[in-house]
């Protein structure tokens, strides 16, 4: 028996970089054709953020419900979750496009220093973040970029502003925040059985440790989390050519970890989403 993983794909980053390929969906349009490539590939969870007419990271509903209704049309039973991270946006915009209703959206459930900046995320905003979704029914994954985030997260439970199962995306690798080492990851696991029973995770690795980072979790029991939004290279010499090729190398190496990828509705259960109708 091989046990079901939830790929999950983040086609493109928030911030446009010098990095940016042209492998980089920008458009909805784009961003529609590359999560359908990825969901024949095997994903079965996309990560959305939009951007502006200048590549800056964009907060319009309107873009985020275009690929929202582009995606449920093309790819059947797929996990829609809009990013409500801050990078470049205004905070008060970053809960705008919730009422569209996607199944998940993200939650980071504190602050942290990223390269060059603060991720701020005051706990006045999380809470209120978090009551918007319940609102809205939209499962949050809990953003875990620094340790006390999982406990945070923990805590809101309790205070009833998240739902029980929580999903957790563990994010390694992130200069100044977490960084990817393995033993870091088997603690954050263990925490997570105590403090958050039930709860269900993936990690993500970012640049260079997204493989690395793809295959502990395919080991640990995990799921994985992939794209061209952590991490534009393929291997060291070569670029990646798009998002399906990086769902592709999870897919191709999971049968040796005894995992397969999850089908759309076998994401959903995992998650205790409701199936789509
Ligand atoms: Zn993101």
């Amino acid at each position: 028996m091989t046990e079901p993983c939830i790929i999950t794909v983040a086609i493109t980053g928030a911030l446009p970089t010098k990095k940016d390929t042209p492998a980089v969906p920008v458009t909805p349009e784009e961003q529609i054709e590359s999560t359908v490539e990825a969901y024949e590939a095997g994903a079965s969870l996309v990560h959305i953020h939009v951007r502006n007419k200048d590549q800056t990271p964009g907060s319009d509903p309107d873009k985020y419900h275009a690929i929202q209704e582009g995606v449920e049309k093309h790819c059947p039973g797929m996990i829609i979750q809009f990013s409500t991270g801050g990078r470049g946006r205004d905070q008060n915009q970053r809960a705008g496009m919730l009422h569209h209703r996607p199944d998940m959206a993200s939650l980071a459930t504190g602050s942290v220093n990223f390269p060059s900046n603060i991720y701020e995320n005051p706990p006045d905003f999380v809470e209120s973040l978090a009551t918007r979704m319940l609102e809205f029914n939209v499962k949050p994954e809990v953003e875990v970029f620094d340790a006390a985030m999982l406990y945070n997260a923990a805590h809101l439970v309790k205070k009833g502003l998240i739902k029980p199962p929580v999903h957790l995306q563990f994010v390694l690798g992130i200069p100044n925040a977490l960084p990817a080492r393995r033993s870091l990851l088997e603690f954050l696991i263990k925490e997570r059985e105590e403090v958050l029973p039930g709860s269900t995770w993936a990690a993500a690795g970012i640049s260079r440790h997204q493989f690395e980072v793809n295959q502990w979790c395919l080991e640990l029991g995990g799921h994985c989390r992939t794209g061209l939004e952590d991490n534009i290279k393929f291997d060291r010499d070569r670029l990646a050519v798009s998002n399906a090729e990086l769902v592709t190398k999870i897919v191709d190496i999971a049968g040796d970890y005894g995992r397969r990828p999850a089908t759309s509705v076998e994401a959903r259960e995992i998650l205790g989403l409701t199936n789509a109708d």
